[in-house]
């Protein structure tokens, strides 16, 4: 079947003499992205994006559907090639939207010729098309302003196009173009959805999780390998670097007053998640902290916690409520899993009482009661790497 996918690509357009490489990125993007799905041809011309199957055995609807995650494009499409002729589009057009032609009972023809060759001009071809569309359909009435149902007709290089209305696609900035930043993944809700924000922004991510067996279990582990893999989609392969909490967890039990544990433990996964930046060549660390959320996330608290980092911190949910981190994560795929009930290294060892407007020099006294050099270099020497990538 000639039937395609055209993709629209969204903000890569405004990117001036960047324009090419961030092309060039999405391409590639869309040609790894669809591997699973059998051969096609993707190529760039005139602000779209071709997807083209190069056989029958093509997953189209795969295709289509992984299309519209990948950042960087705006609005996405099936269309149906034909020959560039008045009357095979025409024909094109009625088999392949009879349907929606059926059910529509306001419609337009719009049409966009950017062969300059083609005999007719673009008003020519809409009014002739649309006038055959309109015999053959006789409930339809035309309405040029708000149809129910817009046919667009293009007329390129290669051949004629005919689609319905486009869809929205995931919009952003694709993948790669922005750098590369370290997501702190815990097994909640937000970072899952935070990692999507800044993914959309063109960022690669490497992904730390701290977890602290035997207070954590091994299927609170899997539960955020299950986060990474729900990611994927949107952004990409990733690595998972799982990093050994459980000595520090201890050493701040210990050594440190109640209400600091929280805040103290925060910093100690600034400071490896830093480190993880710099071994992989990341400039921003990633969090889901929204303000007021809990303790730890009041403003003192952040400033406590940024204290450690050089790097900016990421804060992409910081203004959201509760309520709309959720409807993203439903949206992004990511809430059933996050839901799932098993501990996290953050409410393994949660104070009574925590403190919720930390003096900074006060956390640093409390600190000099821990060796934080070799608890930092005994945590990074344990961390495990696991690539995460698509689920088939
Ligand atoms: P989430 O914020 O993902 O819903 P949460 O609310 O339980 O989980 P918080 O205690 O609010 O987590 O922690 C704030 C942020 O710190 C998280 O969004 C995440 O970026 C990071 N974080 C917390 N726990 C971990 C962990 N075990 N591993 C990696 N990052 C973590
Ligand atoms: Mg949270």
């Amino acid at each position: 079947m000639n039937e395609i996918i055209l993709l629209k690509l969204g903000e890569v357009v405004l990117k001036g003499l960047n324009r090419r490489s961030f092309e060039d990125k999405l391409v590639s993007n869309i040609r790894r992205r669809l591997q699973h799905y059998g051969s096609f041809h993707v190529y760039s011309k005139q602000s779209t994006i071709y997807v083209e199957p190069q056989g029958e055995s093509c997953d189209l609807d795969g295709a289509y559907a992984a299309c519209k995650q990948v950042f960087g494009i705006i609005a996405a499409t099936r269309a149906r090639s034909c020959p560039k002729d008045k009357d095979a589009i025409f024909h094109c057009a009625r088999h392949y939207l009879d349907g929606q032609l059926r059910e529509a009972a306001t419609f337009k023809v719009e049409t966009k010729r950017a062969d300059k060759h083609f005999p007719m001009n673009s008003m020519e071809i809409s009014q002739y098309v649309g006038g055959l569309l309109h015999d053959a359909y006789p409930h339809l009435k035309v309405d040029v302003h708000s149809p129910q149902l817009c046919v667009h007709v293009e007329v390129r290089e290669k051949a004629a196009y005919v689609h319905g209305p486009s869809e929205p696609g995931a919009g952003g900035l694709p993948i790669g173009m922005g750098g590369t930043a370290v997501s702190l993944l815990s097994g909640g809700i937000d970072s899952p959805a935070a990692s999507y924000m800044i993914a959309k922004r063109g960022v690669q991510l490497e992904l730390v999780h701290f977890f602290s067996p035997p207070y954590t279990s091994q299927q609170a582990l899997d539960k955020v390998k299950q986060l990474a893999r729900e990611l994927t989609p949107w952004c990409g392969r990733m690595k998972l670097h799982i990093v050994p909490f459980t000595e520090i967890q201890e050493a701040i039990r210990r050594d440190c007053p109640e209400d600091h544990f929280t805040l103290i433990m925060r910093r100690f996964m600034m400071r490896l998640a830093q480190a993880v930046a710099r071994r992989t060549g990341a400039k921003a660390l990633v969090t889901g902290e929204s303000l007021g959320q809990v303790a730890s996330q009041t403003m003192d608290a952040l400033a406590v916690s940024d204290e450690v980092c050089e790097l900016p911190v990421l804060r992409p949910v910081i203004g959201m409520d509760k309520q709309e981190i959720v409807l993203l994560s439903r949206r992004i795929g990511t809430f059933e899993t996050s839901i799932q009930p098993f501990e996290d290294c953050c409410t393994v060892f949660t104070p009574r009482h925590p403190k919720t407007h930390p003096h900074l020099d006060e956390v640093r006294e409390y600190e000099k009661a821990l060796d934080v050099e070799g608890l930092v270099e005994r945590a990074l020497a344990g961390i495990e790497r696991v690539q995460v990538a698509m689920e088939d």
